[in-house]
C-alpha cells in the first residue's frame, strides 16, 4: 500500500462561505433594485433537539446572506390536516419563495404526503416528486437536494475531476445516495451505488477513484479499504463523547487518500449553503412566473 502521500483536507467551510457570499451578492443586487429579499419559510413540528439546531443553522445562514426567514413552530401533536393546511397557506403566499418542512416528523404524520404537498416551485429541499423526476432526466432539474449538490459543488471548487472516474457511493437513501449517484452520472462519472446488501463492499471501495460514504455508521470505512490516491467524501455526522465524527475513520486514511472531507467542516457546511442557493433560485422562479403572467 502506498503511504506517506500528502492527503489534502477538503475545506467545506471555505467553499460554503464562497457559495453564501455569491448568494449574498445576488440578494444585495435585488435590494439595490428596490426589490424585496427572497424569503424562506421553515415548518418545525415538535421539539426535537437536533431538528431545532438544524433550523437555527438555516436561520443564521439566511440572516448572513440577506434572505428573510420565518420559522413556524407547530406542536408535536399537530395533525396531518393542520400541517397540510399550513403548507397550503405558504404555497399560496406570494411573499414566501421557499418552503422547507424540517424532517423527521412525528409518527402520526405521513412524511411523504407532506413533502408532496409543497408547491414544487417552492420545494427548496428538492424532495418533491416533480423535482426528483427532473433530476433523473438530467440537467432540467431546478432544485437539487442540498447535500448531494453540495458534494458536487465541493468537488468542483476543489478542482477534483469527476469525468471518467469510478465514483463509488455507499448508501442509497433518497436524501443522499440516490440523488448523488445521478448527479455524478450527470458529471460523466462511472457510478457504482452500494448498500447494506452489497456483497464484498471492500472490493468496491478499493476500486473507487472517488468514494462517497453515507451510511450512518460511525467510522465504518478505514484507510485499509481505500485505493491509494482516492478522494474520500465523508457524509456521515455522529455526535460521540469525543465530539463529531463521520462514517469514515479519517485518521487511518491520512497518507493514503489524495483528499478527504473532514467531519466537522467538510460536507456539512455545504448543505446549508446550497439551501441558500435554492432559495434564491425559488425567488427567481416565482418572479419569472409573475412576469410571464403579467
Ligand atoms: P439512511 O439511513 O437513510 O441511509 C443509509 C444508507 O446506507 C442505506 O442505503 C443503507 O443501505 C446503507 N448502509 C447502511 N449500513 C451499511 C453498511 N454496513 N454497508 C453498506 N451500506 C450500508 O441515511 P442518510 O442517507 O440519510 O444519511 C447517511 C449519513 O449521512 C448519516 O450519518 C447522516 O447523519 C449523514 N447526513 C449528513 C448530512 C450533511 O449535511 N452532512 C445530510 C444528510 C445526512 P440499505 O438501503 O440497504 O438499508
Amino acid at each position: 500500500m502506498e503511504i506517506n502521500r500528502e492527503t489534502v483536507k477538503i475545506n467545506g467551510k471555505k467553499a460554503a462561505a464562497a457559495v453564501r457570499a455569491e448568494v449574498a451578492s445576488a440578494v444585495r443586487c435585488l435590494r439595490e433594485q428596490g426589490k424585496r429579499a427572497p424569503k424562506l419559510s421553515v415548518i418545525l413540528v415538535g421539539e426535537d433537539a437536533a431538528s431545532r439546531t438544524y433550523v437555527k443553522g438555516k436561520e443564521k445562514a439566511c440572516q448572513e446572506v440577506g434572505i428573510e426567514s420565518e420559522t413556524i413552530v407547530l406542536p408535536a401533536e399537530t395533525s396531518q390536516d393542520d400541517l397540510l393546511q399550513a403548507i397550503r397557506r405558504l404555497n399560496e403566499d406570494s411573499h414566501t419563495d421557499g418552503i422547507l418542512v424540517q424532517l423527521p416528523l412525528p409518527p402520526q404524520i405521513d412524511e411523504e404526503q407532506v413533502v408532496q404537498a409543497i408547491d414544487p416551485d417552492k420545494d427548496v429541499d428538492g424532495f418533491h416528486i416533480r423535482n426528483v423526476g427532473k433530476l433523473t432526466k438530467g440537467k432540467a432539474a431546478r432544485y437539487l437536494p442540498c447535500t448531494p449538490s453540495g458534494i458536487i459543488e465541493l468537488l468542483h471548487r476543489n478542482q477534483i475531476p469527476i469525468e471518467g472516474k469510478h465514483c463509488v457511493v455507499i448508501g442509497r437513501s433518497n436524501l443522499v445516495g440516490k440523488p448523488l449517484a445521478l448527479l455524478l452520472l450527470e458529471e460523466n462519472g462511472t457510478v457504482t451505488l452500494c448498500h447494506s446488501k452489497t456483497a464484498d463492499l471492500s472490493s468496491f471501495c478499493r476500486s473507487a477513484d472517488i468514494l462517497v460514504v453515507a451510511t450512518g455508521n460511525p467510522r465504518m470505512i478505514h484507510g485499509s479499504m481505500i485505493k491509494p490516491g482516492a478522494v474520500v467524501i465523508d457524509v456521515g455526522i455522529h455526535r460521540g463523547e469525543k465530539g463529531l465524527c463521520g462514517d469514515v475513520d479519517t485518521e487511518s486514511c491520512m497518507g493514503i487518500a489524495s483528499a478527504i472531507t473532514p467531519v466537522p467542516g467538510g460536507v456539512g457546511p455545504m448543505t446549508v449553503a446550497m439551501l441558500m442557493k435554492n432559495c434564491l433560485e425559488a425567488y427567481r422562479v416565482l418572479h419569472a412566473g409573475r412576469a410571464e403572467k403579467q
